[in-house]
């Protein structure tokens, strides 16, 4: 049976509406890294990365939407560069603010000494400070957690893991946002995203056979042919729903999702309900969609089970 696949194709703008998140995530990556030094408590620097995180993700989804990508490798490539944008971007403006405070420092000493310096002398005292210094610094001050005064002091490798696990959850965000946009449904021939979710077409109690014979359907034709056989069983803890997805402008790309509903008692005395898609986004044809959908009007849905 044939699924709803990806094209791997991508629209033409991805690329520019790319290049406009990398710039949106760079620019905030700001406000990220100042927050973290605002309010240096742990709580909260945990708090702002998830927040970032969410943004990076949302960017990323939002780029593949708007681009109309269908290429899961490139959506996730175009998140790991966003993460990382956004990464990279938080060390650079931490990297200047350390210059800056530096170069602060040197003013204030020239000062105390009844004397006068400019930044840009200041600055050039201070000498060559790169990102490597940068790194060094940080790594050895680390940061310090409990109470003023008995503070423990966290550095050293515990940086490197800090930042290890910052890298991972942002270019992580970035690299699910980007390929996630990809699991929508797209329609090629009207280039666009088919939306509006599941139209029910029908929903029977079957038989424990019934059900395993539709899960182990080769063919659409097989589908329609159990589907169309009488409700039967009336096992009443199970029961199948057929639903489509179709695009909305041409009416003509439509897709079948085939889900087992059941329940089951739990410990606390009540029932837990399951579902399982026994075939997901199938590749059906608008009549094959109205034999069902005719089926589903002839035998309706038995009141044990009113419509989600
Ligand atoms: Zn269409």
């Amino acid at each position: 049976m044939e699924r709803y696949k990806s094209s791997g194709k991508t629209g033409g703008l991805f690329f520019v509406y790319g290049i406009a998140g990398i710039a949106a995530i760079a620019a905030t990556s700001w406000l990220y890294q100042k927050l973290l030094e605002w309010i240096p408590l742990i709580y909260v620097s945990f708090l702002a990365t998830l927040g970032f995180a969410a943004a990076v993700f949302f960017v990323a989804f939002l780029i593949g939407s708007l681009g109309h990508n269908r290429s899961a490798l490139l959506g996730a490539f175009l998140g790991l560069v966003i993460g990382c944008a956004g990464l990279f971007g938080s060390h650079y403006v931490a990297y200047r603010g350390m210059v800056d405070r530096a170069t602060d420092s040197i003013v204030d000493s020239v000062e105390d000494l009844g004397q006068s310096i400019t930044r840009e002398d200041a600055r050039k005292r201070l000498g060559k400070v790169g990102m490597g210094t940068y790194i060094d610094v940080r790594v050895e001050s680390g940061w310090s957690v409990g109470r003023r005064g008995r503070s423990g002091q966290f550095n050293g490798a515990l940086v490197w893991i800090i930042w290890g696990i910052e890298a991972l959850v942002l270019v992580g965000a970035g690299l699910i946002g980007g390929w996630s946009a990809t699991s929508e449904i797209y329609c090629e021939s009207c280039k666009a995203w088919i939306d509006g979710g599941d139209h029910l077409l029908a929903r029977w109690d079957l038989d424990a056979q019934a059900v395993h014979d539709l899960e182990q359907a080769q063919r659409v034709d097989d589908i329609v042919r159990i589907a169309s056989s009488p409700p039967g069983g009336r096992q009443l803890s199970q029961y199948v729903e057929f639903k489509s997805t179709y695009c909305a402008k041409c009416k003509q790309t439509m897709y079948l999702t085939v889900t087992k509903h059941w329940s089951e008692p739990n410990k606390e005395g009540g029932t837990d309900d399951h579902q399982d898609d026994l075939h997901a986004n199938v590749v059906v044809t608008p009549e094959l969609v109205g034999q069902l959908s005719e089926l589903g009007r002839s035998h309706p849905a038995p009141d044990a089970h009113p419509p989600a």
